[in-house]
This record gives structure tokens, C-alpha cells and sequence, in this order.
């Protein structure tokens, strides 16, 4: 998105936001991006979701984020990494927003329904899957039986640098180690995987680093 279309978009900017967007700059959280972040609230507020799970809390932007839109959003977040919990919980200490925002620190792949039973506890409205790239097919198989009928599932980071989905050559030149080339077709094995979902519709969408929506039917 170019910045006239950006700057015209009201967004959050509180002290305590500003601080972290700068903070994630500056030490390389992968934090969403900002259409990415203006997206997912107005989807928010559109399906007046209220009960939402979200996987990779990192330094809880994305959650304060969420939980700023109404006082009766009730999110659980899973995180793995003990510092980015710990700086997780004081942001949403600071924020107040304690009662709203529930950090379990834990794999994602580890998290048992037990696990889930914070404040916004299961039969979610909404499931945001922003956490390891590689595992986005098992957190879906894992966390979707706990979305309502008509709730949304938005993954992050499908493009992923712009990498997933370059043709034969294009990646022969840009994608330069193992891992990585692991990684991307991982990406792109669970972007068609998650096309052919019947039980789902799904959009993909060129916003931020590449996004998908998909509703329960
Ligand atoms: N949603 C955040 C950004 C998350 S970055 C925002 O937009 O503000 C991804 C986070 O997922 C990282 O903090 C990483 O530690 C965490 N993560 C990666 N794999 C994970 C896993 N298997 N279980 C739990 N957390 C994981
Ligand atoms: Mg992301």
C-alpha cells in the first residue's frame, strides 16, 4: 500500500503503541504489517468477533491491537518464546488490558484444549495463525475444530518475502539456501492445501506479506 492510501487510515496511535512499533522495527520482531494490521481489525469489527485465538504472540502488537477495538474482545495468544512472553506481558500490562488478553506460553503444537480455556476459552469467532511458517497446516488441523460455524481463520505471512510462488528460475536465483527452499515450498504446499478446502472458503490477498481469509461454512 503507498503511504497516501496509509497516512489517509486512522489508525491506534497511542504512546504504548508507538513505542512497540518502534521497538519491533529496531529489533526485527516480524510484527504485521501495517494494511495487514488495518485489514484484520476492520474484519474484526465487521463480523463483530469477540472471541478470538491468536498463534505467535511475539511482543503482543497484533494482540493489544485487537483487544483495542472493544472492551469485550476476549483473546487467547499463544506464544513459545519465553522473552517475547515476558515482554508480551508487561506491553499488555502497560496497556491494562489484562482481563482482555490471555498469553499461554507454550508450542503451539503442544496446546491441548485445557490450555484453552482462558478468557475467551474455545468456540472462537476468529483464529489468527501468525506463528512458525512450516507448521501453519498443523496448527489449522489442530486449532480450526475450536472455530464456530461462520468464524474466520486469517493466516499471515503467506507470501512470505515475496518468495512463495516466484516460477522455477526466479526462485533458482533468489532463494539461495535449503532451509529456505524447504520453507517456501512448505508455504506453498499449505496455500494449495488450503484452497482445496471444502469445508472453507477461502480468500488470498496481496496485502502486507501475503494473507489468507477463510470462513467455516
Ligand atoms: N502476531 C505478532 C507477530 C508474531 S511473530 C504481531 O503481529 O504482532 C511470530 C511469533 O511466533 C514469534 O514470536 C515466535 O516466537 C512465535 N512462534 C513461532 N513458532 C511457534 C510455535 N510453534 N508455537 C508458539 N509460538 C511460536
Ligand atoms: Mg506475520
Amino acid at each position: 500500500m503507498n503511504d497516501y492510501f496509509l497516512n489517509l487510515n486512522s489508525t491506534n496511535n497511542t504512546k504504548l503503541i508507538k513505542e512497540m512499533y518502534q521497538y519491533a522495527k529496531a529489533n526485527d520482531v516480524p510484527i504485521i504489517s501495517d494494511e495487514g494490521l488495518i485489514y484484520l481489525l476492520q474484519l474484526i469489527r465487521l463480523t463483530n468477533a469477540k472471541k478470538i485465538l491468536e498463534v505467535g504472540t511475539a511482543i503482543g502488537y497484533s494482540a493489544i491491537q485487537m483487544a483495542s477495538i472493544s472492551k469485550d474482545i476476549h483473546i487467547d495468544t499463544i506464544e513459545r518464546d519465553i522473552d517475547s512472553y515476558n515482554i508480551a506481558i508487561s506491553n499488555i500490562n502497560k496497556a491494562k488490558l489484562n482481563d482482555n488478553i490471555h498469553v499461554v506460553l507454550k508450542d503451539g503444537l503442544e496446546v491441548t484444549k485445557m490450555d484453552l480455556m482462558g478468557i475467551a476459552s474455545y468456540e472462537y469467532d476468529l483464529i489468527f495463525i501468525d506463528a512458525a511458517k512450516a507448521q501453519y497446516k498443523n496448527f489449522f488441523n489442530l486449532f480450526t475444530p475450536y472455530l464456530k460455524k461462520g468464524g474466520i481463520v486469517v493466516c499471515d505471512n503467506l507470501l512470505f518475502h515475496g518468495l512463495v510462488g516466484l516460477s522455477a528460475e526466479e526462485k533458482e536465483k533468489n532463494i539461495t539456501t535449503k532451509n529456505l527452499k524447504g520453507l517456501v515450498r512448505k508455504i506453498e504446499e499449505f496455500n494449495d492445501w488450503l484452497s482445496k478446502q471444502k469445508g472453507y472458503k477461502t480468500d488470498f490477498l496481496k496485502i502486507g506479506d501475503g494473507m489468507s481469509v477463510s470462513t467455516k461454512l
